[in-house]
Order: structure tokens, then C-alpha cells, then sequence
């Protein structure tokens, strides 16, 4: 799996504006605005499928996302192949959190 880590190339962070988005139309898709029109971001995971990043509000600490690079707004779209893969990437996010010394009572998957 090829990777990187950008977490020290970027200073940003995304928060989802609220507006409306379609399954045909990504253009108020706050992850399409990171991966098709460069909008930056704090990643800390990346590779040709899928991505990590810090989100603006998080909810505790670690708060991170794991999203699908193409526009699938919907669990559901996710082909079998593509949802197995995300969730071994949260399962090595969450191993790295866990890892890194932050303290965290637990991981949750949402
Ligand atoms: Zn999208």
C-alpha cells in the first residue's frame, strides 16, 4: 500500500459548512474540496484510496476522519473491497493514537 505521511506539510484543517450535498453533486462535499479542488488539510494518513485528517471541532482529542477519497457520501456506497480497507486503516489510526502517548479513554468508530 503505497502512503505517506503529510502530517508535517500541512497546517490546515476542514470543517463541514452544513450545506446541502448530493450523491451526484459533490460540489459542497467538504472531502471532494480537499481531494479534487486542493483545499488543505492536516492529514495524517493518506494513500490512493483513502484518508485521515484532524477535524477543525474535534470532539475529544485524536478526533480524526477516515473518508474515502472518491465522493461516496454514503456508508453504503462503499464497494466491499473499499470498506475493508478503511476500516484497517482506522484500525492502524486508532493503534497510533493509542501509541503516540495522547491520552484517550477510547476509540469510536462513527
Ligand atoms: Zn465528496
Amino acid at each position: 500500500m503505497a502512503s505517506r505521511n503529510a502530517g508535517s506539510e500541512a497546517t490546515y484543517f476542514v470543517e463541514y459548512s452544513g450545506d446541502s450535498m448530493t450523491k451526484e453533486d459533490p460540489s459542497n462535499c467538504p472531502f471532494c474540496g480537499i481531494f479534487e479542488r486542493g483545499e488543505p488539510v492536516s492529514m495524517v494518513w493518506e494513500d490512493d484510496q483513502v484518508a485521515v485528517f484532524v477535524v477543525l471541532k474535534p470532539v475529544n482529542l485524536g478526533n480524526v476522519v477516515v473518508v474515502p477519497k472518491r465522493h461516496l457520501p454514503y456508508f453504503a456506497d462503499l464497494d466491499d473491497e473499499l470498506a475493508t480497507h478503511i476500516m484497517l486503516v482506522a484500525k492502524r489510526v486508532a493503534a497510533s493514537i493509542r501509541e503516540c502517548g495522547l491520552q484517550c479513554e477510547g476509540i469510536n468508530l462513527f
